[in-house]
Protein backbone atom coordinates (compact mmCIF):
# COMPACT_ATOMS: atom_id res chain seq x y z
CA UNK A 1 0.00 0.00 0.00
CA UNK A 2 1.42 3.48 -0.75
CA UNK A 3 0.94 6.20 1.58
CA UNK A 4 -1.41 8.32 -0.64
CA UNK A 5 -3.88 4.63 -1.59
CA UNK A 6 -7.36 6.08 -1.59
CA UNK A 7 -10.54 4.10 -1.32
CA UNK A 8 -14.04 5.17 -1.72
CA UNK A 9 -15.19 2.63 1.42
CA UNK A 10 -12.64 0.37 3.62
CA UNK A 11 -14.46 -2.10 5.31
CA UNK A 12 -12.77 -3.32 8.47
CA UNK A 13 -13.30 -6.92 8.93
CA UNK A 14 -14.09 -10.63 6.64
CA UNK A 15 -16.62 -11.99 8.81
CA UNK A 16 -20.52 -12.18 7.55
CA UNK A 17 -21.01 -8.57 8.29
CA UNK A 18 -18.26 -6.87 6.00
CA UNK A 19 -18.69 -9.35 3.74
CA UNK A 20 -22.54 -8.82 3.33
CA UNK A 21 -21.52 -5.36 2.93
CA UNK A 22 -19.19 -5.67 0.59
CA UNK A 23 -21.91 -7.40 -1.70
CA UNK A 24 -24.80 -4.49 -1.22
CA UNK A 25 -22.12 -1.72 -2.09
CA UNK A 26 -20.92 -3.68 -5.01
CA UNK A 27 -24.82 -4.52 -6.08
CA UNK A 28 -25.35 -0.66 -5.87
CA UNK A 29 -22.58 -0.10 -8.17
CA UNK A 30 -19.63 0.92 -5.56
CA UNK A 31 -16.73 -1.04 -6.38
CA UNK A 32 -13.73 1.13 -4.87
CA UNK A 33 -13.93 -0.82 -2.03
CA UNK A 34 -11.20 -2.81 0.55
CA UNK A 35 -11.87 -5.06 2.98
CA UNK A 36 -9.00 -5.39 5.59
CA UNK A 37 -8.55 -8.17 8.11
CA UNK A 38 -6.44 -9.02 10.65
CA UNK A 39 -5.86 -12.59 10.17
CA UNK A 40 -5.28 -14.68 7.30
CA UNK A 41 -8.61 -15.52 6.24
CA UNK A 42 -12.47 -14.87 6.51
CA UNK A 43 -14.65 -16.26 9.20
CA UNK A 44 -15.07 -13.26 11.76
CA UNK A 45 -16.18 -15.37 15.04
CA UNK A 46 -16.67 -17.99 13.48
CA UNK A 47 -12.81 -18.63 12.83
CA UNK A 48 -11.55 -17.08 16.16
CA UNK A 49 -14.38 -18.77 18.02
CA UNK A 50 -13.24 -22.93 17.22
CA UNK A 51 -13.80 -24.55 21.38
CA UNK A 52 -14.84 -27.52 21.19
CA UNK A 53 -18.69 -28.01 20.35
CA UNK A 54 -19.12 -24.15 19.12
CA UNK A 55 -22.60 -23.97 17.44
CA UNK A 56 -24.97 -21.81 15.98
CA UNK A 57 -27.66 -21.40 18.32
CA UNK A 58 -29.95 -20.36 15.31
CA UNK A 59 -30.81 -22.63 12.46
CA UNK A 60 -28.51 -21.86 10.07
CA UNK A 61 -31.23 -22.26 7.02
CA UNK A 62 -31.98 -18.27 9.05
CA UNK A 63 -28.46 -18.07 9.97
CA UNK A 64 -27.00 -17.07 6.86
CA UNK A 65 -26.73 -14.52 4.23
CA UNK A 66 -29.82 -14.36 2.72
CA UNK A 67 -28.47 -13.89 -1.04
CA UNK A 68 -26.38 -16.91 -0.18
CA UNK A 69 -27.80 -19.77 1.02
CA UNK A 70 -26.37 -23.19 1.33
CA UNK A 71 -28.41 -26.03 0.59
CA UNK A 72 -26.22 -28.35 1.76
CA UNK A 73 -25.73 -27.90 5.72
CA UNK A 74 -25.61 -31.12 7.54
CA UNK A 75 -27.90 -30.55 10.21
CA UNK A 76 -30.07 -27.67 11.10
CA UNK A 77 -28.02 -25.77 13.18
CA UNK A 78 -24.40 -26.98 12.40
CA UNK A 79 -21.45 -26.64 13.87
CA UNK A 80 -18.62 -23.82 13.65
CA UNK A 81 -16.46 -25.80 11.17
CA UNK A 82 -18.91 -25.83 8.75
CA UNK A 83 -20.07 -22.23 9.02
CA UNK A 84 -16.62 -21.56 8.82
CA UNK A 85 -16.14 -23.02 5.97
CA UNK A 86 -19.63 -21.43 4.60
CA UNK A 87 -18.02 -18.05 4.75
CA UNK A 88 -14.86 -19.17 3.00
CA UNK A 89 -17.06 -20.38 0.10
CA UNK A 90 -19.41 -17.52 -0.23
CA UNK A 91 -16.29 -15.38 -0.44
CA UNK A 92 -14.67 -17.43 -3.15
CA UNK A 93 -18.38 -17.90 -5.11
CA UNK A 94 -19.24 -13.90 -5.49
CA UNK A 95 -15.85 -12.80 -6.04
CA UNK A 96 -14.83 -11.19 -3.04
CA UNK A 97 -11.25 -12.41 -2.74
CA UNK A 98 -9.81 -9.89 -4.91
CA UNK A 99 -11.30 -6.81 -2.29
CA UNK A 100 -9.96 -8.15 0.73
CA UNK A 101 -6.50 -7.57 2.16
CA UNK A 102 -5.45 -10.71 4.70
CA UNK A 103 -3.32 -10.26 7.74
CA UNK A 104 -3.57 -6.27 7.35
CA UNK A 105 -4.64 -5.39 11.26
CA UNK A 106 -6.74 -1.75 11.55
CA UNK A 107 -4.18 -0.15 13.89
CA UNK A 108 -5.36 3.33 14.06
CA UNK A 109 -8.36 5.98 12.29
CA UNK A 110 -9.10 9.39 12.44
CA UNK A 111 -11.36 11.46 10.82
CA UNK A 112 -9.32 13.97 8.71
CA UNK A 113 -11.69 17.24 8.57
CA UNK A 114 -9.54 19.28 6.16
CA UNK A 115 -9.96 16.66 3.47
CA UNK A 116 -13.15 15.17 4.55
CA UNK A 117 -11.54 11.45 4.72
CA UNK A 118 -10.47 9.06 7.10
CA UNK A 119 -7.01 8.46 7.39
CA UNK A 120 -6.26 5.01 8.49
CA UNK A 121 -2.98 3.17 9.53
CA UNK A 122 -3.22 -0.33 9.42
CA UNK A 123 -0.36 -3.34 10.02
CA UNK A 124 0.31 -3.54 6.13
CA UNK A 125 0.32 0.02 5.83
CA UNK A 126 -1.64 3.54 5.68
CA UNK A 127 -4.69 4.06 3.02
CA UNK A 128 -7.52 7.09 3.06
CA UNK A 129 -11.10 6.45 2.66
CA UNK A 130 -14.21 8.21 2.40
CA UNK A 131 -16.41 6.19 4.14
CA UNK A 132 -14.88 3.72 7.01
CA UNK A 133 -17.44 0.86 7.49
CA UNK A 134 -16.69 -1.14 10.88
CA UNK A 135 -17.08 -4.56 10.63
CA UNK A 136 -15.05 -6.05 13.54
CA UNK A 137 -17.75 -7.85 15.40
CA UNK A 138 -20.14 -7.98 18.56
CA UNK A 139 -18.22 -10.31 21.35
CA UNK A 140 -15.27 -10.27 20.19
CA UNK A 141 -12.40 -8.80 22.70
CA UNK A 142 -12.39 -12.09 25.58
CA UNK A 143 -12.99 -10.92 29.02
CA UNK A 144 -10.73 -12.35 31.76
CA UNK A 145 -12.00 -11.17 35.49
CA UNK A 146 -9.45 -9.53 37.17
CA UNK A 147 -8.39 -12.17 39.59
CA UNK A 148 -5.30 -11.83 41.99
CA UNK A 149 -2.80 -14.17 41.59
CA UNK A 150 -3.33 -15.42 38.04
CA UNK A 151 0.04 -14.50 37.40
CA UNK A 152 1.57 -17.02 39.74
CA UNK A 153 -0.37 -19.94 38.03
CA UNK A 154 1.56 -23.01 36.38
CA UNK A 155 -0.58 -24.60 34.69
CA UNK A 156 -2.49 -24.10 31.59
CA UNK A 157 -4.60 -20.84 30.95
CA UNK A 158 -6.70 -19.58 28.19
CA UNK A 159 -10.13 -18.19 26.95
CA UNK A 160 -12.95 -20.24 25.06
CA UNK A 161 -12.75 -17.75 22.43
CA UNK A 162 -9.06 -18.07 22.19
CA UNK A 163 -8.79 -21.87 22.29
CA UNK A 164 -5.53 -23.71 22.70
CA UNK A 165 -5.07 -26.63 20.65
CA UNK A 166 -2.36 -27.56 21.67
CA UNK A 167 -3.40 -28.22 25.22
CA UNK A 168 -4.41 -32.00 25.63
CA UNK A 169 -7.15 -32.12 28.34
CA UNK A 170 -6.79 -36.25 28.58
CA UNK A 171 -6.84 -37.07 32.07
CA UNK A 172 -6.18 -33.35 33.45
CA UNK A 173 -7.35 -31.69 36.05
CA UNK A 174 -9.37 -28.88 34.31
CA UNK A 175 -11.59 -25.74 35.81
CA UNK A 176 -14.40 -24.16 33.43
CA UNK A 177 -15.17 -20.77 34.90
CA UNK A 178 -18.32 -19.41 33.19
CA UNK A 179 -21.50 -21.02 32.86
CA UNK A 180 -22.83 -19.12 29.61
CA UNK A 181 -23.55 -20.01 25.77
CA UNK A 182 -19.70 -20.68 25.04
CA UNK A 183 -19.43 -23.11 28.25
CA UNK A 184 -22.54 -24.86 27.52
CA UNK A 185 -21.55 -26.07 24.27
CA UNK A 186 -17.79 -26.67 25.41
CA UNK A 187 -18.14 -28.71 29.16
CA UNK A 188 -20.27 -31.92 27.11
CA UNK A 189 -17.37 -32.08 24.95
CA UNK A 190 -14.42 -32.05 27.30
CA UNK A 191 -16.26 -33.72 30.43
CA UNK A 192 -15.69 -37.47 29.18
CA UNK A 193 -11.79 -36.45 28.10
CA UNK A 194 -10.60 -34.95 31.59
CA UNK A 195 -9.47 -36.32 34.40
CA UNK A 196 -11.65 -34.05 36.56
CA UNK A 197 -13.60 -31.14 36.21
CA UNK A 198 -14.91 -28.44 38.04
CA UNK A 199 -17.76 -25.92 36.30
CA UNK A 200 -17.27 -22.31 38.37
CA UNK A 201 -20.76 -21.39 38.11
CA UNK A 202 -21.48 -17.98 39.40
CA UNK A 203 -25.19 -17.64 37.91
CA UNK A 204 -27.04 -20.47 36.33
CA UNK A 205 -28.31 -20.06 32.93
CA UNK A 206 -31.68 -21.43 31.61
CA UNK A 207 -30.83 -24.28 29.32
CA UNK A 208 -33.60 -25.41 27.13
CA UNK A 209 -33.61 -28.91 25.14
CA UNK A 210 -31.82 -28.11 21.88
CA UNK A 211 -33.83 -29.18 18.75
CA UNK A 212 -30.84 -29.74 16.10
CA UNK A 213 -31.12 -32.62 13.94
CA UNK A 214 -29.49 -34.10 10.85
CA UNK A 215 -30.65 -32.29 7.43
CA UNK A 216 -32.46 -35.28 5.40
CA UNK A 217 -31.54 -36.46 2.06
CA UNK A 218 -34.60 -35.15 0.53
CA UNK A 219 -34.79 -31.45 2.15
CA UNK A 220 -30.79 -31.37 0.19
CA UNK A 221 -32.03 -32.43 -2.81
CA UNK A 222 -35.35 -30.34 -2.65
CA UNK A 223 -33.18 -26.76 -1.77
CA UNK A 224 -31.25 -27.44 -5.02
CA UNK A 225 -33.35 -28.74 -7.37
CA UNK A 226 -36.63 -26.56 -5.71
CA UNK A 227 -35.07 -23.13 -4.11
CA UNK A 228 -37.93 -21.41 -2.73
CA UNK A 229 -38.46 -24.58 -0.51
CA UNK A 230 -35.65 -22.98 1.20
CA UNK A 231 -36.77 -19.93 1.52
CA UNK A 232 -40.05 -21.20 2.72
CA UNK A 233 -37.76 -22.83 5.49
CA UNK A 234 -36.32 -20.03 6.10
CA UNK A 235 -39.43 -18.04 6.43
CA UNK A 236 -40.83 -20.53 8.90
CA UNK A 237 -37.73 -20.17 11.09
CA UNK A 238 -38.03 -16.33 10.99
CA UNK A 239 -41.78 -16.06 11.93
CA UNK A 240 -41.13 -18.90 14.65
CA UNK A 241 -38.02 -17.04 16.30
CA UNK A 242 -40.35 -13.27 16.45
CA UNK A 243 -42.75 -15.21 17.79
CA UNK A 244 -40.08 -16.08 21.14
CA UNK A 245 -39.98 -12.88 21.33
CA UNK A 246 -42.83 -12.27 24.07
CA UNK A 247 -41.56 -15.34 25.74
CA UNK A 248 -38.04 -14.30 26.42
CA UNK A 249 -38.55 -10.17 27.05
CA UNK A 250 -41.79 -10.49 29.37
CA UNK A 251 -43.05 -12.00 32.25
CA UNK A 252 -45.88 -13.67 31.98
CA UNK A 253 -47.77 -16.83 31.01
CA UNK A 254 -45.21 -17.85 28.31
CA UNK A 255 -42.14 -16.99 29.81
CA UNK A 256 -43.58 -19.43 32.62
CA UNK A 257 -44.01 -22.00 30.53
CA UNK A 258 -40.59 -21.88 29.03
CA UNK A 259 -39.37 -21.82 32.57
CA UNK A 260 -41.08 -25.32 33.64
CA UNK A 261 -39.23 -26.72 30.11
CA UNK A 262 -36.09 -25.38 31.59
CA UNK A 263 -36.59 -27.19 34.86
CA UNK A 264 -37.61 -30.75 33.11
CA UNK A 265 -34.56 -30.40 31.32
CA UNK A 266 -32.89 -30.23 34.56
CA UNK A 267 -34.39 -32.53 36.18
CA UNK A 268 -34.71 -35.45 33.93
CA UNK A 269 -30.75 -35.44 33.26
CA UNK A 270 -29.94 -34.64 37.37
CA UNK A 271 -31.08 -36.87 40.18
CA UNK A 272 -29.00 -35.15 42.71
CA UNK A 273 -31.49 -32.68 43.96
CA UNK A 274 -29.30 -30.21 45.54
CA UNK A 275 -27.40 -29.98 42.73
CA UNK A 276 -31.02 -29.53 40.22
CA UNK A 277 -31.96 -27.06 42.86
CA UNK A 278 -28.11 -25.00 42.29
CA UNK A 279 -28.54 -25.44 38.72
CA UNK A 280 -31.91 -23.57 38.54
CA UNK A 281 -32.12 -20.09 37.60
CA UNK A 282 -33.97 -17.85 40.15
CA UNK A 283 -35.06 -15.13 37.42
CA UNK A 284 -37.53 -14.80 34.37
CA UNK A 285 -36.23 -16.70 31.68
CA UNK A 286 -34.30 -14.29 29.06
CA UNK A 287 -32.90 -12.02 31.60
CA UNK A 288 -29.67 -13.40 30.21
CA UNK A 289 -29.34 -15.29 26.93
CA UNK A 290 -31.49 -18.47 26.81
CA UNK A 291 -28.91 -21.56 25.56
CA UNK A 292 -30.26 -24.94 24.06
CA UNK A 293 -28.46 -27.77 24.73
CA UNK A 294 -29.81 -31.73 25.42
CA UNK A 295 -25.73 -32.97 26.89
CA UNK A 296 -25.01 -30.07 28.92
CA UNK A 297 -26.92 -31.20 32.49
CA UNK A 298 -25.66 -35.22 31.75
CA UNK A 299 -22.55 -33.94 31.71
CA UNK A 300 -22.49 -32.06 34.91
CA UNK A 301 -23.92 -35.02 36.40
CA UNK A 302 -20.97 -37.22 36.05
CA UNK A 303 -18.55 -38.11 38.79
CA UNK A 304 -15.78 -36.98 37.47
CA UNK A 305 -17.58 -33.16 37.04
CA UNK A 306 -17.98 -30.85 40.31
CA UNK A 307 -20.68 -27.37 40.27
CA UNK A 308 -18.49 -24.97 42.36
CA UNK A 309 -21.56 -22.66 43.18
CA UNK A 310 -19.34 -19.72 43.54
CA UNK A 311 -17.14 -17.06 41.66
CA UNK A 312 -13.62 -17.44 41.35
CA UNK A 313 -11.61 -14.76 43.06
CA UNK A 314 -7.76 -16.05 43.30
CA UNK A 315 -5.55 -18.09 41.81
CA UNK A 316 -2.28 -19.94 43.20
CA UNK A 317 0.68 -21.41 41.56
CA UNK A 318 -1.50 -24.76 41.34
CA UNK A 319 -5.25 -24.17 41.38
CA UNK A 320 -8.14 -21.62 41.78
CA UNK A 321 -9.97 -20.17 44.96
CA UNK A 322 -13.85 -19.72 45.00
CA UNK A 323 -15.33 -16.75 46.84
CA UNK A 324 -15.86 -19.21 49.64
CA UNK A 325 -11.86 -19.29 50.17
CA UNK A 326 -11.71 -22.69 49.19
CA UNK A 327 -8.78 -23.72 46.66
CA UNK A 328 -9.15 -26.18 44.37
CA UNK A 329 -6.50 -27.63 42.07
CA UNK A 330 -6.54 -27.31 38.52
CA UNK A 331 -4.00 -28.05 35.40
CA UNK A 332 -5.79 -26.06 32.85
CA UNK A 333 -8.31 -22.89 33.56
CA UNK A 334 -10.34 -22.03 30.75
CA UNK A 335 -12.17 -18.94 31.29
CA UNK A 336 -15.54 -19.02 29.02
CA UNK A 337 -16.22 -15.61 30.42
CA UNK A 338 -17.58 -13.72 27.55
CA UNK A 339 -16.38 -10.83 25.90
CA UNK A 340 -15.50 -7.03 26.55
CA UNK A 341 -19.01 -5.10 25.45
CA UNK A 342 -18.07 -1.34 26.14
CA UNK A 343 -14.80 -0.10 26.30
CA UNK A 344 -13.64 -2.06 23.76
CA UNK A 345 -9.72 -1.85 22.75
CA UNK A 346 -10.31 -2.31 19.21
CA UNK A 347 -13.38 0.70 18.92
CA UNK A 348 -10.96 3.05 20.99
CA UNK A 349 -8.75 3.26 18.13
CA UNK A 350 -10.89 4.94 15.91
CA UNK A 351 -10.84 8.80 16.54
CA UNK A 352 -13.56 10.94 15.41
CA UNK A 353 -13.82 14.81 14.70
CA UNK A 354 -13.03 16.04 17.65
CA UNK A 355 -10.27 13.33 18.77
CA UNK A 356 -12.85 11.63 20.93
CA UNK A 357 -12.65 7.29 20.82
CA UNK A 358 -15.29 5.46 19.25
CA UNK A 359 -15.56 3.00 21.93
CA UNK A 360 -15.78 5.85 24.73
CA UNK A 361 -18.55 7.60 22.57
CA UNK A 362 -20.30 4.52 22.20
CA UNK A 363 -20.18 3.60 25.58
CA UNK A 364 -21.63 7.08 26.77
CA UNK A 365 -24.73 7.29 24.18
CA UNK A 366 -24.84 4.05 21.90
CA UNK A 367 -24.98 4.54 18.47
CA UNK A 368 -28.11 5.37 16.16
CA UNK A 369 -29.20 2.70 14.86
CA UNK A 370 -26.53 0.77 16.15
CA UNK A 371 -24.42 2.46 13.21
CA UNK A 372 -23.62 5.81 13.48
CA UNK A 373 -22.57 8.08 16.15
CA UNK A 374 -22.24 12.12 16.33
CA UNK A 375 -18.72 13.03 15.76
CA UNK A 376 -18.08 10.37 13.50
CA UNK A 377 -18.56 11.54 10.30
CA UNK A 378 -18.88 9.02 7.12
CA UNK A 379 -18.26 5.94 9.30
CA UNK A 380 -20.84 3.61 10.04
CA UNK A 381 -20.59 0.53 12.22
CA UNK A 382 -22.16 -3.36 11.71
CA UNK A 383 -23.45 -4.90 14.65
CA UNK A 384 -23.09 -1.75 16.99
CA UNK A 385 -25.06 -0.58 20.29
CA UNK A 386 -27.96 -1.98 20.55
CA UNK A 387 -28.46 -3.35 17.64
CA UNK A 388 -27.86 -6.99 19.41
CA UNK A 389 -30.60 -9.37 19.51
CA UNK A 390 -31.73 -12.65 22.18
CA UNK A 391 -34.50 -14.29 20.47
CA UNK A 392 -33.46 -14.31 16.63
CA UNK A 393 -31.08 -14.49 14.22
CA UNK A 394 -28.14 -11.42 14.85
CA UNK A 395 -27.67 -11.67 11.28
CA UNK A 396 -30.92 -10.46 10.28
CA UNK A 397 -30.52 -7.51 11.72
CA UNK A 398 -26.83 -6.84 10.54
CA UNK A 399 -28.29 -7.59 7.58
CA UNK A 400 -30.95 -4.64 7.78
CA UNK A 401 -27.83 -2.50 8.33
CA UNK A 402 -25.67 -3.29 5.44
CA UNK A 403 -28.88 -2.65 3.22
CA UNK A 404 -29.49 0.74 5.25
CA UNK A 405 -25.52 1.60 4.83
CA UNK A 406 -25.05 0.76 1.62
CA UNK A 407 -28.24 2.90 0.64
CA UNK A 408 -26.51 6.10 2.54
CA UNK A 409 -23.39 5.60 0.68
CA UNK A 410 -25.19 5.19 -3.12
CA UNK A 411 -26.82 8.30 -2.18
CA UNK A 412 -23.49 9.74 -1.57
CA UNK A 413 -21.79 9.47 -4.58
CA UNK A 414 -25.50 10.05 -6.59
CA UNK A 415 -26.63 13.12 -5.00
CA UNK A 416 -22.55 14.41 -4.55
CA UNK A 417 -23.21 14.65 -0.24
CA UNK A 418 -19.35 14.90 0.88
CA UNK A 419 -20.27 14.11 4.54
CA UNK A 420 -23.15 12.41 6.49
CA UNK A 421 -23.40 12.39 10.30
CA UNK A 422 -25.90 11.56 12.32
CA UNK A 423 -27.01 14.78 14.25
CA UNK A 424 -26.45 14.96 18.02
CA UNK A 425 -30.12 15.22 18.72
CA UNK A 426 -31.32 12.17 16.68
CA UNK A 427 -28.73 10.30 18.37
CA UNK A 428 -29.92 11.10 22.19
CA UNK A 429 -33.57 10.51 21.28
CA UNK A 430 -33.01 7.46 20.15
CA UNK A 431 -31.14 6.02 23.05
CA UNK A 432 -33.65 7.58 25.24
CA UNK A 433 -36.24 5.50 23.45
CA UNK A 434 -34.12 2.64 23.59
CA UNK A 435 -33.96 2.74 27.54
CA UNK A 436 -37.88 3.74 27.68
CA UNK A 437 -38.35 0.44 25.91
CA UNK A 438 -36.15 -1.77 27.74
CA UNK A 439 -37.31 -0.63 30.94
CA UNK A 440 -40.77 -2.97 30.71
CA UNK A 441 -38.29 -5.98 30.37
CA UNK A 442 -37.52 -9.09 31.79
CA UNK A 443 -33.87 -8.13 31.79
CA UNK A 444 -33.99 -6.53 34.76
CA UNK A 445 -35.55 -9.59 36.79
CA UNK A 446 -32.35 -10.69 39.10
CA UNK A 447 -29.12 -10.93 36.91
CA UNK A 448 -26.66 -9.66 35.70
CA UNK A 449 -25.74 -9.67 31.55
CA UNK A 450 -23.90 -8.14 28.71
CA UNK A 451 -27.19 -6.72 27.57
CA UNK A 452 -26.78 -4.00 30.57
CA UNK A 453 -23.78 -1.82 31.63
CA UNK A 454 -22.49 -0.82 35.12
CA UNK A 455 -25.22 1.53 35.26
CA UNK A 456 -27.99 -0.64 34.06
CA UNK A 457 -28.87 0.93 30.56
CA UNK A 458 -29.37 -1.05 27.50
CA UNK A 459 -26.15 -0.51 25.33
CA UNK A 460 -26.19 -4.03 23.58
CA UNK A 461 -29.84 -4.80 21.80
CA UNK A 462 -32.90 -3.92 20.25
CA UNK A 463 -35.34 -4.26 22.79
CA UNK A 464 -38.06 -4.72 19.81
CA UNK A 465 -38.95 -7.55 17.18
CA UNK A 466 -36.70 -7.82 14.28
CA UNK A 467 -39.39 -6.49 12.21
CA UNK A 468 -39.16 -3.43 13.45
CA UNK A 469 -35.62 -2.75 12.98
CA UNK A 470 -35.67 -3.95 9.58
CA UNK A 471 -38.86 -1.76 9.37
CA UNK A 472 -36.44 1.31 10.76
CA UNK A 473 -33.81 0.90 9.04
CA UNK A 474 -35.62 0.49 5.02
CA UNK A 475 -34.45 3.68 3.88
CA UNK A 476 -31.94 6.32 4.74
CA UNK A 477 -33.79 8.58 6.24
CA UNK A 478 -31.50 11.81 5.76
CA UNK A 479 -33.65 13.90 8.66
CA UNK A 480 -31.78 11.99 10.95
CA UNK A 481 -28.46 13.78 9.38
CA UNK A 482 -26.09 16.61 8.60
CA UNK A 483 -25.02 16.03 5.01
CA UNK A 484 -22.29 18.25 3.34
CA UNK A 485 -21.82 18.99 -0.32
CA UNK A 486 -18.98 17.16 -1.41
CA UNK A 487 -16.00 18.95 -2.23
CA UNK A 488 -14.51 19.93 -5.80
CA UNK A 489 -11.59 17.86 -4.05
CA UNK A 490 -13.45 14.96 -2.94
CA UNK A 491 -15.31 14.60 -6.61
CA UNK A 492 -11.72 14.59 -8.34
CA UNK A 493 -10.65 11.91 -5.90
CA UNK A 494 -13.74 10.27 -6.48
CA UNK A 495 -13.62 10.39 -10.15
CA UNK A 496 -10.31 9.35 -10.16
CA UNK A 497 -11.04 6.17 -7.96
CA UNK A 498 -13.57 5.48 -10.91
CA UNK A 499 -11.39 5.66 -13.80
CA UNK A 500 -8.92 3.53 -11.82
CA UNK A 501 -11.01 0.43 -12.33
P1 LIG B 1 -21.42 -15.01 28.77
O1 LIG B 1 -22.73 -15.51 28.32
O2 LIG B 1 -21.24 -13.57 29.00
O3 LIG B 1 -21.05 -15.84 30.06
C1 LIG B 1 -19.93 -15.53 30.84
C2 LIG B 1 -19.93 -16.43 32.05
O4 LIG B 1 -18.78 -16.19 32.83
C3 LIG B 1 -21.14 -16.20 32.95
O5 LIG B 1 -21.61 -17.44 33.40
C4 LIG B 1 -20.52 -15.38 34.09
O6 LIG B 1 -21.20 -15.48 35.31
C5 LIG B 1 -19.18 -16.04 34.18
N1 LIG B 1 -18.17 -15.29 34.94
C6 LIG B 1 -17.63 -14.09 34.64
N2 LIG B 1 -16.72 -13.77 35.57
C7 LIG B 1 -16.69 -14.79 36.49
C8 LIG B 1 -15.97 -15.04 37.69
N3 LIG B 1 -15.07 -14.18 38.19
N4 LIG B 1 -16.20 -16.19 38.37
C9 LIG B 1 -17.10 -17.07 37.90
N5 LIG B 1 -17.82 -16.88 36.77
C10 LIG B 1 -17.61 -15.74 36.08
O7 LIG B 1 -20.24 -15.43 27.75
P2 LIG B 1 -20.24 -16.53 26.59
O8 LIG B 1 -20.71 -17.83 27.11
O9 LIG B 1 -18.93 -16.52 25.93
O10 LIG B 1 -21.34 -16.01 25.61
C11 LIG B 1 -21.37 -14.64 25.24
C12 LIG B 1 -22.35 -14.45 24.11
O11 LIG B 1 -21.75 -14.95 22.94
C13 LIG B 1 -23.65 -15.22 24.23
O12 LIG B 1 -24.59 -14.60 25.04
C14 LIG B 1 -24.07 -15.30 22.81
O13 LIG B 1 -24.73 -14.15 22.41
C15 LIG B 1 -22.75 -15.44 22.10
N6 LIG B 1 -22.53 -16.85 21.81
C16 LIG B 1 -23.36 -17.39 20.90
C17 LIG B 1 -23.24 -18.71 20.60
C18 LIG B 1 -24.19 -19.26 19.61
O14 LIG B 1 -24.57 -20.37 19.70
N7 LIG B 1 -24.65 -18.50 18.62
C19 LIG B 1 -22.28 -19.50 21.20
C20 LIG B 1 -21.41 -18.91 22.13
C21 LIG B 1 -21.54 -17.57 22.43
P3 LIG B 1 -22.46 -14.52 35.64
O15 LIG B 1 -23.58 -15.08 34.81
O16 LIG B 1 -22.67 -14.65 37.08
O17 LIG B 1 -22.07 -13.14 35.21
Amino acid sequence: MSIEEHHRVVIVGAGLGGIGAAVQLLRRGISDLVIVEAAGSPGGTWRANSYPGCQCDIPSNFYSLSFAPNPTWSTTFPLQPEIKRYIEDVTVRLDLEKHIRYNTELLDARWDDAESQWRLVTSAGSLRADVLILAMGFLTEPSVPAIEGLGDFRGEIFHSARWNHEVDLTGRNVAVVGTGASAVQLIPEIADRVGHLDVYQRTPAWVLPHPNRRVTNAERWLFRRLPITQKLSRGLVYTVSETRHAMLTRAGLLNRAGRAVGRVNIRRAVRDRELADRLTPRYELGCKRVLLSNRYYPALARPQVSVVSDSVVGATATGLVSGSGEERPADVVIFATGFTITHRADLGRIHGRDGADLSSSFAANGAYLGVTAAGFPNLFCLAGPTSGVGHTSFLFMIESQQSYVADIVAAMGSRSIGTVEVRRESQSAYFDKIQSDTAKKVWFSGCSSWFLDEQGRNVAVWPGYAWSFRRRTRRFDEEAYRTTVATAAGRAAREEAVDRQ
